[in-house]
């Protein structure tokens, strides 16, 4: 698989966002969003968006150069509309203000309606914990069918809708991170299985009757036969249902009810709360009470087929450091950055890219 350097490619998805009407400065968010993603592990949610970004973009569904407008504004307490803007720059309006904010109040709990999509979440919640603080956010995917199956059903009534914990580490790592999708596997690795003609894992998907299935190919039939599953059963299904009410609803957004507009745009609705450990007690406490206790946890006696046990965050942390040496980026993914480059007029930076 060929192999590119963060740099090579973030100066590509800045070149073609650009291209497509960004500002330089918004065109460098989305790429430092795309770029970060592949370094922290998470190709799904890398430069492999870029086609699916800038198609939307030239068909008016995601809204370049969008500032996001303030619906409330009461101190600790703030929420933005996000106008359908890229999610790596209205939602990093969100999160910076979430950091003014929870310095200012020792709390900040940040609503951000109507972002195009926020990509990884993890993104934003290293970025608060950088800054010192904790960070908890609820995130809902809108603007297209439901993809995943609620516990019990035969047909899927909401999306992936990821949950993300953040605690700050002494340095700009998290001390731990847990940024999760609510459904077993990410739609994206659905797709990459299908595309190589592979069986998903047992459990992760259910076929058009609601049966367990091992064959992705339902979920990209026209229309869609299948959905995808809950984790964790009944509680996975739960925190799915609390991303749409605490992630949307509560902060005016859009849940997935069919009532709703969907387009086949991604809509994320996020509800980032921000805590400063020290306006809760004792910052240093809180640091040492909780190495000791990850310190306790991670040395558990190890199950058989296991050797080592990790901390929520450390795959990615190891992935950006493997990947210093190079990003893995597959044949059929730099094809759809060649033709998105093409579509906005750059046709030259995707030559370069693939040559
Ligand atoms: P994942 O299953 O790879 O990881 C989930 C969490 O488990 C992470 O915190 C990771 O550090 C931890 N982890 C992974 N392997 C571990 C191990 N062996 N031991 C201990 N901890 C481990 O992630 P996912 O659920 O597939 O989600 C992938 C990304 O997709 C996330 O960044 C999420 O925010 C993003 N996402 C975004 C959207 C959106 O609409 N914007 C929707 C769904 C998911």
């Amino acid at each position: 698989m060929p192999t590119f350097s963060a740099h090579d490619l973030h100066r590509f998805v800045q070149g073609v966002v650009v291209s497509a009407g960004s500002t330089a400065r918004e065109a460098s968010l989305v790429a430092v969003q795309l770029v970060g993603s592949n370094l922290a592990g998470h190709d799904s949610h890398g430069v492999g968006m870029l086609p699916d970004y800038i198609a939307n973009v030239l068909a008016g569904r995601l809204v370049v150069n969008q500032q996001p407008t303030v619906v409330r504004d009461s101190g600790a307490v703030v929420v933005f509309d996000g106008g359908r803007g890229f999610g790596a720059a209205v939602g990093q309006v969100a999160v910076d203000t979430a950091i003014e904010r929870v310095a200012e109040h020792g709390l900040a709990l940040i609503g951000l309606r109507n972002s195009y999509h926020l990509g990884r979440i993890g993104h934003w919640g290293e970025q608060i914990a950088a800054a010192g603080h904790v960070a908890v956010h609820f995130v809902n995917v809108a603007g297209h069918p439901a993809i995943v199956a609620p516990y019990g059903g035969a047909e899927s009534r909401f999306a992936t809708n990821p949950i993300c914990v953040a605690i700050p580490g002494s340095g700009a790592e998290p001390m731990a991170m847990l940024d999760m999708a609510t459904s077993v596997i990410a739609l994206g690795k659905a797709r990459v299985a299908f595309e190589e003609g592979r069986p998903v894992a047992e459990g992760a998907l259910l076929d058009g009757e609601g049966r367990v299935t091992t064959d992705p190919s339902g979920m990209f039939a026209h229309p869609r036969q299948g959905a995808l599953v809950a984790m964790g059963d009944h509680k996975g299904s739960g925190l799915a249902m609390m991303c749409e009410l605490l992630g949307a609803a509560l902060i005016g957004g859009p849940t997935i009810q069919p009532g709703n507009e969907r387009d086949d745009a991604i809509i994320n609705n996020m509800l980032t709360i921000a805590i400063d450990p020290a306006a809760v007690g004792d910052a240093e406490g809180f640091r040492r009470e909780a190495h000791a206790f990850l310190d306790y946890a991670v040395t558990a006696r190890l199950r058989e087929g296991f050797d080592e046990i990790l901390l929520p965050g450390q795959p990615e942390q190891r992935s950006r450091v493997a990947r210093t040496a190079g990003i893995p980026v597959d044949d059929n993914t730099v094809a759809g950055l060649v033709a998105a480059a093409e579509s906005v007029g750059v046709p030259d930076l995707g030559a370069a890219l693939a040559s």
